[in-house]
């Protein structure tokens, strides 16, 4: 597990891009608000929310320096929440609901690093190889 990698906003906007044309939903561009980064200054472990059925995401400045792992698992439950939504017609979901989604989605199996406070920060703890493939 790479630490780290501090993406540019670019690196990190593509990685998504990729995962939303794979998973075949829409999405509007990656938003850094300012307000995310006071979100994830009160809650260590939120890097990212993102708006159903279509966006935008937003991201915490922190989010560009996660280890892929975490990364990937970060983004595909985002995409599992749009995925839900857009597929689906299921606007109104769980956070579990969101893991399920982006495994169907993308074949990325979400758990959770309890290293992070309370239910612990996601990562891939398998991903299809096309997928790690954006990593590279
Ligand atoms: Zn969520």
């Amino acid at each position: 597990m790479r630490g780290n990698p501090n993406r540019t906003p670019q690196q990190v906007a593509e990685i998504w891009g990729h995962l939303c044309r794979m998973a075949r939903v829409e999405c509007k561009a990656v938003a850094w608000p300012p307000a995310m980064d006071e979100v994830h200054r009160a809650n260590r472990r939120r890097y990212a929310q993102v708006y159903v059925p279509r966006g935008p995401l937003e991201l915490a400045t922190a989010a560009r320096k996660l280890p892929d792992q975490h990364l990937l698992g970060v983004l595909a439950h985002e995409v599992g929440h749009l995925y839900l939504a857009q597929a689906h017609g299921i606007p109104d979901h769980t956070e579990d609901e969101a893991d399920v989604g982006a495994f169907e989605a993308l074949g990325v199996a979400v758990a959770y690093d309890r290293t992070w406070p309370g239910k612990g920060l996601q990562y891939a703890s398998s991903a299809p190889r096309r997928v790690w493939g954006l990593f590279r």
